[in-house]
């Protein structure tokens, strides 16, 4: 077991050491290397952003769609005020106030769910379109 582990410390060390000793000529030899390729490192970099960005939006996107869905599926899928259906326009409505008080607690949007998902969806929530949502807001 020691040893084992000297072992690795000593190979560990090898290459700290190597890295250290040879840092500048790995700099200069990465550095050289992006200059000769200079149009090819940035093409490279500018997709590989743009490429992961769009991938974590869109894992985003979705995990809050089919998270908003479920929570939906509990409290129904439609506007009990006016029964519009459309997913974009549904938030979830405290019935008894509050709820700014509560969001303030456990966060906006997708941790909102997650709190009612894990709290197996408690009553005195109710689906508001958007709209009904500032009404309601209004008028009390
Ligand atoms: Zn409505």
């Amino acid at each position: 077991m020691g040893h084992d582990k000297e072992r690795i410390n000593l190979r560990e060390n090898y290459f700290k050491e190597y890295y250290l000793e040879h840092s500048e000529e790995i700099k200069e030899r990465s550095r050289k290397w992006r200059e000769s390729h200079l149009e090819y490192a940035r093409k490279r970099d500018r997709e590989y952003a743009s490429k992961n960005r769009e991938h974590i939006l869109n894992r985003c996107k979705q995990y809050y769609l089919k998270l908003k869905l479920e929570v939906l599926s509990h409290y129904g899928d439609k506007c009990v005020n006016c029964g519009v259906t459309d997913i974009r326009f549904l938030t979830i409505d405290h019935i008894h106030g509050g709820g700014t008080e509560h969001r303030k607690r456990v966060g906006m949007g997708s941790s909102f769910y997650q709190w009612l998902k894990r709290n197996s969806y408690p009553k005195g929530y109710q689906v508001l379109c958007f709209s009904c949502n500032l009404r309601r807001k209004k008028n009390a």
